[in-house]
């Protein structure tokens, strides 16, 4: 038709030859998707898809920070842009093969400028080495010479730590391949954006791998065009620029911000580490210092109760006795309440123990102070004071109290009947008694007073209470 036109129209060849070429160019344009690109419509921008936090696809959308900050600046330029995430190469790949108009969160290499031209900085970018927590051994780019480390394909530190021989590249398929690896040994460490990195582990939730604070390389990314394209180029810069200069930009990064993770710093880790574990041991070490303390009172205890009683009866023994009777004197001293002692001395006991053995001699020891025990009251001292003599100090007790609770003594002991094979052997006890009221008073003197009288007993023929100082007839009631 349109060949028909320029016949009827019946101008000259030079002007047909030009309006057909006019025309043809017109059909070639509309016919061609590029060469609109080219002009008003749609860019398509292409992301890695494994960048997460940063490009991602969300229920088969884009999404992301750098897919945010890149249509906030496709609306300042007045772009109108795709953006789609797929595999790092194959994004690439598009580019190369004129599919693509740009690629988003790219990081500036020498090999790269031979192919882009990239844009003012699009974000920082800190390729960080993550590694297990204990493999301090990884401290820095130097320390992974020899060590086995998982890079992303045609990632910038895959081409980065290629320079470094020693460094054995192990391309992932996925990050959380990657720190799996890192996990279980199969790799020694995986170099990645400490954003993406910290992302990963976080919704991994693995624990044990953390960033090592020197980076392997420091960048910014970009979006880059393919080279020589720079009305395109010219746009997106325009649009950075409006970004960064009304605000927009720092509203995506502060909105990001928020979803990222707060790592704890290395040395900080280490240092909780430290103070849990001294917490702990501490804890530790105070769990035992109380129980060896407990142990230690308890056999203190023990220590003192084994020394201040007789082994035989289980009463005071001669020490603790001269202790308690101390105390009790002062006490007495004071107030100038009365206090009495009491000697007991058993009767011919070394013929009990001729007749029927030493043993039975231990048993009668134990029976008569069990009596003794009986007869008094609690605050009462009683004592075995060796062989088959016992003491007793009886505080606010005056001489007459005193007899009494002495003759209770008597009679108890005179009570039992004592078994030995078929013997029934009675026993019998003497005993004197002295009394001090208000203080001036030493215990010697007193225990001389008391045995003075218990001589006494037994010299008016045993199995009497004698009351120092009293009349014959008023020592002995019975
Ligand atoms: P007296 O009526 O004059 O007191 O006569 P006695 O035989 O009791 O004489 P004395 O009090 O001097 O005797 C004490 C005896 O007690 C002498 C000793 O063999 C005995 N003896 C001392 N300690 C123990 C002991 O632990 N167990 C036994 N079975 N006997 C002991
Ligand atoms: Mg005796």
């Amino acid at each position: 038709m349109v060949s028909c036109l320029l016949l009827k129209g019946g101008a000259s060849a030079s002007m047909s030859r030009a309006l057909s070429s006019l025309l043809v160019a017109l059909l070639v344009a509309l016919a061609s998707p590029l060469t609109v690109r080219a002009g008003e419509g749609p860019y398509l921008f292409v992301g890695n898809e494994r960048l997460r936090p940063l490009i991602y696809s969300q229920d088969g959308e884009p999404a992301g920070l750098v897919v945010q900050i890149t249509r906030a600046m496709a609306e300042a330029a007045g772009l109108d842009i795709e953006i789609r995430v797929l595999d790092w190469a194959r994004a690439q790949e598009m580019m190369q093969r004129g599919e693509a108009d740009a690629l988003l969160q790219i990081n500036w290499t020498e090999e790269r400028d031979g192919l882009y031209d990239f844009s003012v900085p699009l974000l920082d970018s800190n390729f960080t080495i993550f590694r297990r927590i204990e493999r301090v051994d990884i401290n820095g780019r130097r320390s992974l010479q020899g060590k086995t480390v998982g890079v992303e394909t045609k990632g910038l530190p895959c081409t980065v730590l290629r320079e470094d021989p020693g460094v054995l590249l192990r391309p992932v398929a996925s990050w959380r391949e990657g720190f799996e690896g890192v996990r279980s040994g199969v790799i020694d460490a995986v170099v990645v954006d400490r954003w993406i990195g910290e992302y990963e582990l976080y919704r991994a939730g693995f624990n044990d791998i953390v960033p090592v604070s020197s980076p392997v390389a420091v960048s910014c990314s970009s979006i880059a065009v393919r080279k020589g394209n720079r009305e395109l180029l010219d746009r997106i810069n325009e649009g950075l620029t409006a970004i960064q200069a009304d605000g927009t930009r720092e509203r995506i990064l502060s909105e990001w911000s928020g979803k990222r993770i707060v790592y704890l710093p290395e040395e900080k880790m280490k240092a909780y580490y430290v103070i849990g574990g001294l917490a702990l041991v501490n804890v530790i070490l105070l769990v035992v210092a109380i129980v060896y303390a407990c142990l230690l009172m308890k056999t203190k205890k023990e220590a003192e109760r084994l020394a201040s009683t007789d082994g035989l009866t289980g009463l005071f023994n001669y020490r603790s006795f001269y202790a308690a009777a101390e105390r009790e004197l002062a006490i007495a001293g004071r107030h100038g309440w009365p206090l009495s002692i009491v000697q007991i001395d058993i009767d011919s006991f070394k013929e009990i123990n001729d007749a029927w053995g030493h043993l039975f001699g231990d048993t009668v020891l134990v029976a008569v102070a069990d009596a003794i025990r009986r007869s008094v009251r609690s605050t009462d001292i009683c004592a075995r004071m060796g062989g088959d003599e016992f003491t007793l100090l009886l505080p606010e007790t005056a001489a007459d109290e005193a007899r009494i609770v002495a003759e209770r003594v008597r009679s108890a002991v005179a009570a039992l009947k004592m078994r030995a094979s078929t013997d029934v052997v009675s026993l019998s006890v003497s005993i004197g008694v002295t009394t001090r009221t208000g203080g001036g008073s030493d215990l010697e003197g007193l225990i001389r007073e008391a045995d003075d009288a218990l001589y006494e007993a037994k010299r008016r023929g045993r199995n009497l209470v004698d009351v120092y100082g009293a009349c014959p007839n008023a020592k002995d009631p019975s």
